[in-house]
């Protein structure tokens, strides 16, 4: 099967338990938190959990296409305060080498806020120079940016704000970006109607384009087109409904790109995923 549809899974107990998680729920996808995702900083991985975590993912069928790690919630690439922005930036990287450890290639995050001291433009302007900075402290993971819902002073909530980033990333190779349906859906696009979603995915392949689209979040929205709230509903119980998830699993253009559930329900995150693949055949 060419689409790749799982959650984003408990790794407690250490990394190496996600992929065992992810089997569970018959996931062919995960993505994971690689370390507490409420600390700046966490311990080394030991040798041991990363030929556990490789062994685990080889046995149970994930190849590094199919994971996608979430970063931790404290970082804010694109923060105002100097203190704030050097923290963050060591931190990404921190989390950059960890996926680099377990042979991970993607690594996803929320771009930034501006928390009103700056400018929007400043701010994606810091963003993207803390992309090339941790680009080039590391290897070969690939800075994933998630669209975001525009709560509060988050930005990336626009296609032409994650365009404005990958613009100003000097390795293209290492940038890439993740769309949340929830997060588009309560930015504004209205991926709940058949002639938006054509005419939304049109517009992101003409301001971002789909060779740069790394993975999706696949969330249901708990708040109306444009609330700028960021509430997930389970697939179905939401706003968005369950067809625009059906046009997702029928276009090839998501094919072969973790496609991550992180609705709030996770007893039924394997039906969900029951449904999803359904819908491929
Ligand atoms: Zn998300
Ligand atoms: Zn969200």
């Amino acid at each position: 099967m060419d689409k790749y549809i799982g959650a984003h899974v408990s790794a407690s107990g250490g990394v190496q338990n996600a992929p065992v998680n992810a089997k569970a729920i018959g996931a062919t996808a995960f993505a994971l938190f690689t370390k507490n995702q409420r600390q700046w900083f966490s311990k080394e991985l030991t040798s041991s959990e990363i030929e556990e975590f490789k062994e685990n993912c080889k046995k149970l069928g994930y190849t590094p296409d199919q994971i996608l790690p979430h970063d931790s919630y404290l970082i804010n690439l694109g923060s105002p305060e100097e203190e704030g922005l050097q923290k963050s930036r060591q931190s990404f990287i921190h989390e950059m080498e960890r996926c680099e450890q377990l042979g991970l290639k993607l690594l996803n995050f929320h771009p930034g806020s501006h928390l009103k001291k700056i400018s929007e433009t400043e701010c994606l302007d810091r963003i993207a120079e803390s992309i090339n900075i941790a680009i080039s402290k590391t290897d070969n993971v690939v800075a994933v940016i998630e669209n975001t819902a525009g709560q509060g002073t988050n930005l990336g909530f626009s296609f032409a704000h994650l365009r404005h980033i990958i613009d100003r990333v000097d390795n293209k190779d290492r940038v890439g970006v993740c769309i949340d349906t929830c997060h588009a859906f309560a930015a504004g696009y209205n991926l709940a109607d058949k002639y938006e979603f054509e005419r939304i995915w049109d517009e992101f392949d003409q301001t971002v384009g789909f060779k740069y689209l790394r993975g999706m979040h696949l969330n249901d929205a708990m708040k109306p087109v444009g609330s700028r709230v960021d509430r997930h509903a389970s697939i179905g119980s939401g706003c968005i409904g369950r067809k625009t998830f059906q046009w997702i699993m029928e276009d090839a253009r998501f094919n072969r790109i973790p496609l991550i559930l992180e609705t709030p329900d996770e007893l039924l995150w394997a039906e969900e995923i029951s449904m999803l693949k359904g819908f491929c055949d």
